[in-house]
């Protein structure tokens, strides 16, 4: 405060013009003068509200009669307070950051501005101390510190790494985990370049992250290797965000590493299972049909040799006997395809409607017989082999012929919608509907909803669909009405490698 404002304002304290009070006392800052040893001359109203009392004017002093604590904690000696120090003609300490304690025990937060007065010799004659209140301001700061604690020991118990690095790759801030899983401490680490846990053959990776978080992107679950500080290597599942400064310019980048090493343990565990499990199905399919083939041609032999030979009851077992193999060889025909399926090399790209064509051409017969009708809108060219998108169709259009309703001739609907990441294909019929409690058991190896009498199969031929779908990584599905029809759905995405 200018000496000159600093006279207007004891001017309106001295004279004794109520006009004056009222000036000082509807300042929206509190304020109080002293005397030249300190002694509490004036204390304007926002002064009170502030400070929670009204003082004995020329007794009591500011910085005794209430307790004063400084940022840290530590009290502050009365003699060291601002305006004391000012009042003995020491320098004038602005800014300071001050806790003190109301009577009722709430604590208010402070910032003195002090000045002094002084007469045409040069004595200090008056003191002035304006108090800005920052106790909101201090409250905010207080929770954000204790937001950041809390954050940090989140951070710090979390079971994944987190780790921030610069625009440069310069590691920022490494937490406990990331101690635990790469081996280096904060102080080892901080400071140098994280390319320092990337394996030789993938330090390419680094400047594409970079570029994509430049770009503003957030790269999700990257399945990736990193190295230990050992030269171990480890499995892990990246998530990197950008991170932003106040003004929103991208400084930086903020990691989770997942140690994925015992879950890609899991899923090679259960690949080799599989294959295992493959395996023997397709070797016990592929034994059982010789003795199988056998069991039909002496069947055959005896009822065409010696039918004369036997009486009714016994070429009815016969015919029964015969029935069963051939039931048995579909069967194990059904089971080999389906332990076939499997897309060892990449896909090719197969035209869906030159593919239903050839599918249309091998349900003839069927088609012909149930009168069914057929028709399809344009299909489009996908990533598949041409075997399994025929395999698709071919099972179900055959079970939306297979499956119709006795009331009505089969007109059945083959159609693809394209969506962002693929394609959603369907064949729609008119036949007798699955019930909703079957809409996913249907999919189930050898579930089947009516018996062999009702209608012939093995239960394996939805099994195959979804089978071929996952191996796209797509998902096939039915809407149904039961008695009005049905509508099977599988979706193809676009590419295997889903573009980046
Ligand atoms: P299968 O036809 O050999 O029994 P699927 O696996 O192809 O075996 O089908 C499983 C079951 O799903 C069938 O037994 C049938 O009950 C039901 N289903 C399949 N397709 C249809 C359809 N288009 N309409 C009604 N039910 C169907």
């Amino acid at each position: 405060m200018t000496a000159q404002g600093l006279k207007a304002l004891i001017h309106l304290r001295n004279g004794a013009d109520q006009e004056g009070r009222d000036i000082l006392d509807a300042l929206p800052v509190a304020l109080y003068l002293t005397d030249a040893e300190g002694r509490l001359t004036y204390f304007n109203a926002a002064a009170v509200k502030l400070s929670g009392r009204t003082p004995q004017l020329g007794v009591d002093q500011w910085c005794v009669t209430w307790k004063i604590f400084l940022a840290d904690g530590t009290p502050l000696p009365h003699d060291q307070c601002p305006l004391a120090v000012a009042l003995k003609g020491g320098e004038i300490v602005e800014g300071m950051e001050c806790l003190a304690e109301r009577p009722d025990g709430t604590q208010f937060w402070f910032t003195p501005y002090p000045a002094v007065l002084r007469d045409e010799q040069g004595r200090i004659t008056h003191g002035i101390n304006l108090l800005v209140d920052i106790t909101s301001r201090k409250f905010e700061q207080n929770q954000a510190a204790q937001a950041a604690l809390l954050l940090s020991a989140i951070v710090d118990s979390s079971d994944d790494a987190i780790i921030s690095k610069d625009l440069n790759g310069t590691i920022t801030s490494w937490n406990k985990s990331a101690e635990r899983l790469f081996g280096y401490t904060a102080e080892e680490i901080i400071g140098r370049p994280v390319t320092l846990l990337i394996p030789s053959d993938r330090q390419q990776e680094e400047p594409r992250i970079i570029a994509r978080l430049k770009a503003g992107e957030r790269v999700d679950h990257f399945e990736t290797i990193r190295r230990r500080k050992d030269g171990s290597l480890l499995d892990i599942s990246l998530t990197i965000s950008p991170v932003r400064n106040a003004r929103g310019n991208i400084i930086g980048a903020s990691k989770i590493a997942r140690d994925i090493t015992e879950r890609r343990r899991a899923e090679a565990e259960i690949l080799r299972a599989n294959r295992d499990l493959e395996q023997f199905a397709f070797s016990a399919s592929h034994d059982l049909q010789e003795p199988l083939r056998g069991l039909k041609i002496y069947s055959e032999l005896l009822a065409r040799r010696y039918s004369s030979k036997l009486d009714g009851q016994a070429l009815e077992f016969l015919g029964h006997l015969r029935a069963g193999a051939t039931r048995m060889e579909v069967l194990v025909s059904d089971l080999l395809a389906y332990t076939q399926i499997s897309k060892r090399e990449e896909p090719e790209m197969v035209d869906a409607n030159a593919t239903l064509t050839i599918v249309l051409e091998s349900l003839a017969g069927s088609i012909a017989e149930s009168g069914a009708r057929i028709d399809s809108g344009p299909l489009p060219v996908v990533p598949m082999h041409a075997a399994h998108l025929q395999q698709l169709f071919q099972n179900l259009i055959g079970n939306a012929i297979k499956y119709r309703s006795p009331e009505r001739k089969p007109e059945i609907h083959v159609a693809a919608e394209s969506q962002s990441d693929g394609w959603t294909m369907a064949v729609t019929d008119n036949g007798i509907g699955i019930a909703p409690e079957y809409k996913e058991k249907v999919f189930g190896l050898f579930k089947r909803l009516h018996s062999n009498e009702e209608y012939s199969g093995t239960g394996i031929g939805l099994a195959i669909c979804q089978r071929i779908v996952a191996q796209y990584d797509g998902r096939i599905w039915v809407d149904s009405e039961p008695g009005q029809g049905s509508a099977f759905r599988f979706t193809i995405p676009r590419s295997r490698d889903g573009g980046g």
